[in-house]
């Protein structure tokens, strides 16, 4: 995801990391490096020219100056603004779906055809079927009875209940009914899949504006695909201008998208993010989370994915002691790094897990051979491993003639010593910062 975005932002991140003094001319110069870097990953020009004058300012300001190290305080800015330009700025409150309506709570869902509408919805079904709720999904395409089949498949699929149409039916008779189902049936929510069309049509807005005002939804959907660059933008507006939205999911992340929709939706729409779609299966849904996507763009990384990931499956037990051992002013170590190498080689799912990590880890791994990916993850653990437990724990402890010691241990090359202990750095900062405000929330997560 987002590959070439965060090669180029990560690059002028580490650079920026390294800067002991900030001038004009470095500064513009990291700037420029940032903003083509956006423009070549297709973020709409208004959203990168919003950005680049917020950050300037603030680079320029007492925040960045004045700190001891002005180009990590530089990184920090970039970071919240990126955040920011994803909805950040609105506060957690606004990526949550509202139920403030007499039940159920109504959910329509709009978008081009293709995009992954009817998925998108069997997705948000098992979302909310795991928050207990009772759901009902219809399917308001009256032009593809095979789309209807299909949201009838997935809703199946994930346990909900499902409401048949038939193509002979009109879209708001189709809708109303389905409410009233719902409401007789004590369905806490009712999600309304809608036909997409190739292209945004008069007819198409039309209709969808009807089953708007027939049934009054608390949440309008809008489900774009994070591939499709500007063009996404260009349908976002549209309906933003025919319905009242009151959110975006973007699906396909986990494609090799550019990444300009996911920074730029939210520019162009006003309009928070509230989901992303990350795989076809219909698990592949998460919660947008502005700040973490930030990181991830950036390259820094999205450690409470990947301890949710790892939560998931593997070792929940050596998960959670980690995080307690963090949140008490514990040291994140080699042994814990060493835990958290050996979960990702147990979990499998290698490239997913990649993507979330810093943007050294993915270069290590580049070229998407993750047999070669494996194979590093198991050098790295024998680095770990020909450390004495005294270097484990003290990272801090191995200079120049261990480094040799454990190269020769290990069978690798000091260099390769010292990129391990890079990246145990970067991870160690990470980890330091989860002792604030993400901490709560992986802890409020991990016990669930
Ligand atoms: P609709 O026409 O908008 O209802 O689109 P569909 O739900 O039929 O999805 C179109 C295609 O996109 C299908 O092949 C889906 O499996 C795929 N798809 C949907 N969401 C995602 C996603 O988040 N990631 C990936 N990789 N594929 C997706």
């Amino acid at each position: 995801m987002l590959d070439n975005l965060t090669q180029r932002l990560a690059k002028v991140v580490k650079t920026m990391r390294g800067e002991a003094r900030l001038t004009e001319s470095n500064t513009a110069e990291m700037l420029r490096e940032v903003r083509l870097a956006l423009l070549e990953a297709d973020v709409a020009l208004p959203a990168v020219r919003e950005f680049i004058a917020k950050v300037k300012e603030k680079a320029l300001g007492e925040e960045v100056i004045g700190s001891l190290s002005p180009g990590q305080a530089l990184v920090g800015v970039v970071q919240k603004e990126l955040a920011a330009l994803m909805g950040a700025d609105l506060g957690p409150e606004a990526s949550q779906l509202s139920f403030a309506q007499q039940p159920p709570a109504i959910i329509l869902m709009a978008g081009l055809q293709g995009v992954g509408k009817t998925t998108t919805t069997g997705k948000l079904a098992k979302y909310l079927k795991e928050q207990k709720k009772k759901v009902l999904t219809v399917s308001a395409d009256v032009y593809r009875p095979a789309a209807i089949a299909q949201l009838e498949s997935v809703t199946k699929q994930v346990g909900a209940d499902f409401f048949p149409s038939t193509a002979s039916d009109k879209p708001v008779d189709i809708a109303l009914a389905a409410l009233d189902w719902a409401k007789k049936h004590y369905h806490d929510v009712l999600i309304i899949d809608t036909a997409g069309r190739l292209a945004i049509d008069e007819a198409m807005m039309q209709e969808i504006a009807a089953v708007h005002a027939a049934v009054k939804p608390i949440e309008t959907l809008f489900v774009v695909d994070a591939m499709v660059g500007q063009d996404a933008i260009n349908t976002a507006k549209a309906f933003n201008e025919a319905l009242p939205l009151t959110g975006v999911i973007l699906t396909k992340l986990d494609g090799d998208s550019r990444g300009g929709a996911a920074l730029s939706v939210r520019h162009v729409t006003g309009k928070p993010i509230k989901f992303a779609g990350v795989s076809e299966k219909l698990d592949g849904l998460e919660a947008f989370d502005p700040a973490r996507m930030a990181n991830r763009v950036l390259g820094m990384g999205d450690i409470l994915a990947l301890v949710e990931e790892a939560r998931k499956g593997v070792d929940m037990q050596a998960a959670a002691d980690m995080a307690n051992k963090i949140k008490s002013g514990g040291k994140f170590d080699m042994n814990d790094f060493k835990a958290q190498l050996t979960q990702m080689k147990k979990m499998g799912g290698m490239s997913g897990l990649l993507d979330k990590l810093p943007a050294q880890f993915q270069q290590a791994a580049a070229g998407a051979n993750m047999d070669q990916a494996e194979k590093q993850v198991r050098r790295m653990c024998g680095i770990i491993d020909s450390m004495t437990p005294q270097e484990r724990a003290k990272p801090e402890l191995i200079k120049a003639n261990r480094k040799r010691r454990i190269a020769a241990g290990a069978g690798v090359q000091v260099q390769e010593v010292n990129r391990m202990l890079t990246q145990y750095d970067q991870m160690n900062t990470m980890m330091k910062k989860l002792k604030g405000g993400g901490m709560m929330k992986m802890m409020r997560g991990m016990k669930g």
